[in-house]
């Protein structure tokens, strides 16, 4: 596995290839969700790259940019058993050198809404630094998780608008036994925290309930069925429960598929974000919950 640490140095290793390259973007601080995103890039193409690059753009003024979790020793570890052909591992000089002027900025309804408006000039910082990474990696194929639908939406927009010939495979979220979506910052929670998040999976669970019981469904009964289940967990706190539309993330009155089951929750000073997805062909992708002992071991 090569370790790369310059765009120079990736772009030479990248013009070797000339087979079915796969990208999955990463903030480091490996879990079962980045793998299984990696073991699928790793059956499907012919070299993987994988990128751990703590992105400063994305982070709002007061988020956790000094604190994030950081394990590179045990991630390069995981990746090397995956069989991963490249680990891109720049620092931020290199991707942001001194005179970096121009950014990707995603505008319309689907920044100004959900985490858009939580955390303005987020996407603006996820979009600049996947298209770089595009750019450096040049792959026919990324791999990103369902988990940050938005995130999702974002970046396919971003491909039709700017003709990226890139495809993106979008994997289940993969979850905790008790049903909370895996995510690096999890390792902020104290154990008491983690088990009061696993009200967010059966909020998502009681809103899909409702769907099911008669379809189209009324996005305001669905809405109150997730807000009463968080409700019964006082210590956890609904940023926001919704249903939108995957592509353009404009609410739905009425839920007819496709739609997104969308919930953000503030835990202590944790704030979490989770999503069930009513294809279009009518199925749910509600993740995948994983056993213990297959945990961020690879
Ligand atoms: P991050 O390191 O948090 O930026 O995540 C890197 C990629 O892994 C993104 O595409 C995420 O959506 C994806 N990801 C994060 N958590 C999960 C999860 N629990 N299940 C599946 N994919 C995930």
């Amino acid at each position: 596995m090569r370790i790369v640490r310059t765009v120079q140095a990736m772009r030479h290793e990248r013009a070797q290839w000339t087979g079915a390259v796969g990208l999955v973007p990463t903030m480091g601080y490996l879990h079962e969700g980045h793998l299984s995103l990696m073991r699928r890039a790793r059956a499907e193409q012919e070299k993987v790259i994988v990128s751990i690059f703590i992105n400063p753009t994305q982070f709002g003024p007061h988020e956790d940019l000094a604190t994030y979790p950081r394990d590179i020793e045990r991630d390069l570890h995981l990746l090397e058993s995956l069989g991963v052909d490249a680990v891109f591992l720049p620092s931020a000089s290199e991707m942001y050198p001194q005179g970096f002027t121009t950014y990707v900025v995603p505008t319309g309804p689907l920044v100004e809404q959900g985490e858009g408006e939580i955390r303005p000039g987020h996407y603006r910082g996820v979009a600049t630094i996947v298209l770089k990474l595009f750019q450096i990696a040049q792959p026919q194929t990324a791999y990103f998780g369902q988990k940050d639908a938005q995130q999702v939406a974002v970046i396919q927009r971003m491909i039709r608008d700017f003709n990226l010939p890139i495809e993106l495979a979008i994997m289940p979220t993969i979850r905790e036994a008790n049903g909370l979506a895996m995510s690096s910052r999890n390792s902020y929670l104290t154990s008491t925290e983690r088990r009061q998040t696993a009200v967010l999976y059966r909020a998502l669970q009681a809103g899909q309930q409702v769907c099911q019981q008669a379809m189209p469904a009324d996005a305001q009964a669905v809405r109150e069925a997730m807000q009463a289940v968080v409700a019964s967990e006082p210590e956890v706190t609904v940023s926001y429960a919704e249903i939108r539309d995957p592509e353009t993330f404009f609410p739905l009155t009425t839920v007819q598929a496709p739609a997104l089951l969308l919930i953000a929750a503030q835990v202590g000073s944790i704030r979490l974000i989770d999503n069930f997805a009513l294809h279009t062909d009518g199925t749910w992708d509600t993740g995948v919950i994983i056993a213990e002992e297959r945990k961020a071991d690879a």
